[in-house]
Protein backbone atom coordinates (compact mmCIF):
# COMPACT_ATOMS: atom_id res chain seq x y z
CA UNK A 1 0.00 0.00 0.00
CA UNK A 2 1.18 3.50 -0.88
CA UNK A 3 0.62 6.48 1.19
CA UNK A 4 -1.63 7.86 -0.83
CA UNK A 5 -3.48 4.93 -1.41
CA UNK A 6 -3.77 5.06 2.59
CA UNK A 7 -4.30 8.37 2.85
CA UNK A 8 -7.71 8.49 0.22
CA UNK A 9 -8.97 5.57 2.71
CA UNK A 10 -7.95 7.70 5.94
CA UNK A 11 -11.90 8.30 6.64
CA UNK A 12 -12.62 4.68 6.92
CA UNK A 13 -9.55 4.29 8.73
CA UNK A 14 -10.73 7.12 11.60
CA UNK A 15 -13.88 5.11 11.55
CA UNK A 16 -12.90 1.65 11.35
CA UNK A 17 -15.09 1.14 8.37
CA UNK A 18 -12.94 -0.38 6.35
CA UNK A 19 -13.28 -4.16 5.25
CA UNK A 20 -11.75 -7.02 7.04
CA UNK A 21 -9.04 -7.57 4.50
CA UNK A 22 -8.53 -4.23 4.36
CA UNK A 23 -6.95 -4.01 8.09
CA UNK A 24 -4.01 -6.11 7.44
CA UNK A 25 -2.95 -4.00 4.60
CA UNK A 26 -3.87 -0.74 6.41
CA UNK A 27 -1.86 -1.89 9.25
CA UNK A 28 0.86 -3.03 7.70
CA UNK A 29 1.47 0.44 6.14
CA UNK A 30 1.11 2.30 9.84
CA UNK A 31 3.34 0.29 10.76
CA UNK A 32 6.13 0.87 8.50
CA UNK A 33 5.08 4.32 7.63
CA UNK A 34 5.38 6.72 10.26
CA UNK A 35 4.46 9.69 8.62
CA UNK A 36 0.27 8.21 7.82
CA UNK A 37 0.77 6.72 11.90
CA UNK A 38 0.81 10.82 12.76
CA UNK A 39 -1.65 11.31 10.66
CA UNK A 40 -3.99 8.67 11.57
CA UNK A 41 -3.13 9.66 15.23
CA UNK A 42 -3.17 13.13 15.03
CA UNK A 43 -6.74 13.21 12.97
CA UNK A 44 -8.09 11.38 15.82
CA UNK A 45 -6.75 12.99 18.20
CA UNK A 46 -8.17 16.04 16.56
CA UNK A 47 -11.66 14.68 16.27
CA UNK A 48 -12.03 13.71 19.66
CA UNK A 49 -11.18 17.40 21.14
CA UNK A 50 -13.87 18.18 18.27
CA UNK A 51 -16.12 16.05 19.66
CA UNK A 52 -15.25 17.27 23.64
CA UNK A 53 -15.60 21.26 22.60
CA UNK A 54 -18.66 20.73 20.81
CA UNK A 55 -20.87 19.68 24.23
CA UNK A 56 -18.88 22.55 26.15
CA UNK A 57 -18.31 24.97 24.09
CA UNK A 58 -20.77 28.24 24.45
CA UNK A 59 -20.83 30.72 21.60
CA UNK A 60 -18.24 33.44 21.71
CA UNK A 61 -20.95 36.19 23.06
CA UNK A 62 -22.87 33.96 25.51
CA UNK A 63 -19.31 33.16 26.50
CA UNK A 64 -18.40 36.61 27.05
CA UNK A 65 -21.53 37.45 29.21
CA UNK A 66 -21.26 35.12 30.99
CA UNK A 67 -17.60 35.46 32.17
CA UNK A 68 -18.74 39.39 32.66
CA UNK A 69 -21.51 38.05 35.08
CA UNK A 70 -19.00 35.84 37.35
CA UNK A 71 -16.53 38.90 37.51
CA UNK A 72 -19.46 41.12 38.66
CA UNK A 73 -20.45 38.72 40.92
CA UNK A 74 -16.84 38.35 42.25
CA UNK A 75 -16.56 42.38 42.32
CA UNK A 76 -19.51 41.98 44.81
CA UNK A 77 -18.91 39.88 47.02
CA UNK A 78 -15.16 41.30 47.76
CA UNK A 79 -16.89 44.83 47.63
CA UNK A 80 -19.83 43.19 50.96
CA UNK A 81 -17.17 41.36 52.35
CA UNK A 82 -14.35 44.20 52.81
ZN1 LIG B 1 2.40 6.22 4.48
Amino acid sequence: MKCTEFLSMLDEVIDESFAAETRERIERHIHKCGHCEVVVNTTKQTIQIFQCHEIVEFPTSLRDRLHQNIMDRCAQVKRSTS
